[in-house]
């Protein structure tokens, strides 16, 4: 690891001049992906600035909305008792993911911009990755790609945006609130992130020196029900090869509301919108939920490695509405 200055910020506004008056300085949060990176050589920031002082650790209920702190651990939320009980998904989400170790150091804003897994990425002897170096190529598309995305993918990256818990945000419509060095400001989750086929290098809307103070869930109807399917090689401690995020409301059988997301197989988060759209206002069966899952992965794009999450994903998605309709029941 390339030797860097460490500085420890104890006032947002403080760590936002610090990030603005460095162009290559870094921030740091848990440090679960952010130091890896360093320690492989793919990232060398000259300057890291310690965020974890900051007094962004607060879980509050407001209306009808939970508003997260960036700081506030993967483990934390998941403890949250209004999270348990109205956002399932969430929970199931954080606690799917990684291991408790890493979820007590890991936080919200730092899992959402969480780095690709991307053994390609993640390697510095191999040349040709357009996310670390645009223009290089991409070696995953004909190289070893179980791990890879099929929505949002092109010839240039089929990286996978490997976040289980912004999978459920951004079917929830979480918006993420922003302080830069002049402005705040919040984006909906849904709009935050880039696919990779139109800026491998870039993968979200944030600017060098914004920091990510918060999010906001809003909280979903009380009649609704959700949950999150995720699927992998193993049952603990590994990335989805698949997985969805559901929240039905169903009245009488038919279907009020639908929210969809899915991971495991998109360059970003995935809002299965085509999904929602065959969804919300059809009859809660297995029928409808063939179709909703065949609209949503209409569009994948494949290379060899990657054409069995095709039909993983529609399987995934299909199991996932079944159990939440089920609990419905
Ligand atoms: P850091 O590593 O400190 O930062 C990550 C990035 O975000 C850095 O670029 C940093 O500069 C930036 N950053 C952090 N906070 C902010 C902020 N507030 N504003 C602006 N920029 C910020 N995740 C899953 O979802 N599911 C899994 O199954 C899973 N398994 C894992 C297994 C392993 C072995 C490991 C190492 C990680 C795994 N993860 C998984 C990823 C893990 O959840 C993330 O590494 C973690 O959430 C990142 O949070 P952090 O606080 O450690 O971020
Ligand atoms: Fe790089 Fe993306 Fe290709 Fe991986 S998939 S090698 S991150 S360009």
């Amino acid at each position: 690891m390339r030797a860097f200055d460490y500085v420890r910020a104890t006032d947002t506004r403080e760590a936002v001049r610090l990030l603005a008056d460095d162009p290559a300085a870094s921030c740091l949060a848990g440090g679960t992906t952010q130091l890896d990176l360093m320690k492989d050589g793919i990232l060398e920031p000259p300057r890291l600035i310690d965020i974890t002082r900051l007094p962004l650790h607060g879980i509050e209920h407001r209306g009808e909305s939970v508003h997260v702190g960036a700081l506030v651990t993967m483990e934390e939320l998941a403890a949250d008792a209004t999270v348990a009980e109205r956002l399932p998904m969430v929970r199931e989400a954080l606690l799917l993911g990684a291991s408790v170790q890493l979820r007590n150091m890991a936080t919200i804003g730092g899992n959402l911009l969480q780095r690709t897994r991307c053994r390609y990425f993640r390697d510095p002897t191999v040349g040709e990755c357009n996310k670390r170096s645009p223009g290089s190529g991409c070696a995953a598309v004909q190289g070893a790609a179980r791990m890879h995305a099929v929505l949002g993918a092109s010839e240039r990256c089929i990286a996978l945006h490997a976040s289980d818990l912004a999978v459920a945000l951004v079917a929830l419509d979480a918006v993420v609130h922003i302080q830069g060095p002049a402005e705040s400001r919040s984006v909906p989750l849904t709009e935050f992130y880039l696919t990779a086929d139109v800026s491998p290098e870039r993968e979200n809307v944030l600017e060098h020196a914004e920091l990510i103070t918060g999010v906001e869930i809003p909280l979903p109807p009380s009649a609704a029900r959700s949950g999150y399917l995720k699927v992998r090689d193993r049952a603990s401690y590994e990335f989805a090869l698949a997985s969805a995020a559901v929240l039905l409301v169903v009245e009488g059988g038919t279907i009020r509301q639908a929210r969809v997301g899915l991971g495991g197989v998109g360059t970003k988060p995935w809002r299965a919108y085509e999904a929602e759209h065959v969804l919300t206002g059809a009859p809660a069966t297995t029928a409808t939920f063939l179709q909703a899952a065949e609209a949503t992965m209409r569009d994948a794009w494949t290379v060899p490695g990657t054409e069995f999450k095709v039909p993983l994903a529609r399987r995934t998605l299909v199991r996932e509405l079944q159990n939440v309709s089920r609990v419905m029941a």
